[in-house]
């Protein structure tokens, strides 16, 4: 494509201009990333892998409602979305506990909560990422109240959709990450991408907790087989419709 300017290098994917002002080429690399860049490795295929997960996700969330960045895929590594401006938040949804959850309040890890845990972390790098609280939000002025209680809500309808696909995978979701961009006209729209970078997803025909998971901590925790993960998560999404 011509004009192209690099808008900016994530840790997992290029954003590119287009000539289009309204619509950016985000291209997904193989670099893998964990613990705040501390880790660092490549999962072959995984930014075609990734591509496709999130673009056939995306797919669905739009057929039941949700606004979403994702325009087309034009190509294995690329997915075209609308230029959105990133709300700095990480907001992140569980329905076990799992991961940092387990780490800082001692719930053991695979503890079903009695209803999902919407939380909201500081998309800050050289902090940390740091867990938010209501009050530090709104003293950051990274969201309004108003917009706070509509992240809060989509993130649960999207919670619901996802859980819904993914049993029908034979997937648990166990927990994930979503980011949200406003548009044009202000409105908050779903962006980033939803993949096994993004998510906690374990196997339901494994109970061994090493065997089950089908997800970066593969990569983060040295369990081998990270490609064929990922790969039998993209086979099984592809599959399925919502
Ligand atoms: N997550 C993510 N990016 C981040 C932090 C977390 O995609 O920068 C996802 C992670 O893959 C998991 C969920 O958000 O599905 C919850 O992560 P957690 O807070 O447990 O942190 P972690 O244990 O990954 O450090």
């Amino acid at each position: 494509m011509t004009n192209r300017q690099q808008v900016y290098e994530g840790k997992a994917k290029i954003l590119y201009t287009t000539e289009d002002p309204d619509i950016f080429l985000s291209y997904f690399k193989d670099d893998a990333t964990a613990f705040n860049a501390k880790k660092k490795g490549s999962i072959a295929k995984k930014g075609e892998m990734n591509c496709a997960i999130a673009s056939h996700l995306f797919r669905q969330l739009e057929a039941r409602g949700i606004p979403t960045h994702f325009i087309d895929q034009p190509s294995a590594n690329e997915m075209r979305v609308k230029a959105v401006k990133i709300v700095p938040l990480e907001v992140v949804v569980r329905n076990i506990a799992a991961g940092s959850l387990c780490q800082q309040t001692g719930i053991p890890l695979g503890t079903l909560l009695k209803q999902p845990l919407v939380e909201f972390y500081y998309k800050n790098d050289a902090l940390g990422d740091p867990l938010l609280t209501r009050d530090r939000l709104l003293l950051l002025e990274l969201a309004t109240p108003e917009q706070l209680a509509q992240l809060d809500q989509m993130a649960r309808e999207i919670n619901t959709l996802l859980q819904e696909f993914f049993d029908q995978c034979g997937i648990t979701l166990v927990d994930f990450k979503l980011e949200f961009g406003l548009d044009r006209d202000q409105r908050l729209v779903l962006a980033d991408e939803i993949s096994p970078d993004t998510c906690r997803l374990w196997n339901q025909a494994e109970t061994d907790p090493t065997r089950r998971v089908m997800d970066k901590d593969r990569f983060r925790h040295d369990l081998g087989e990270v490609e064929a993960a990922y790969d039998q998560v993209m086979q099984r999404v592809l599959a399925h419709q919502l």
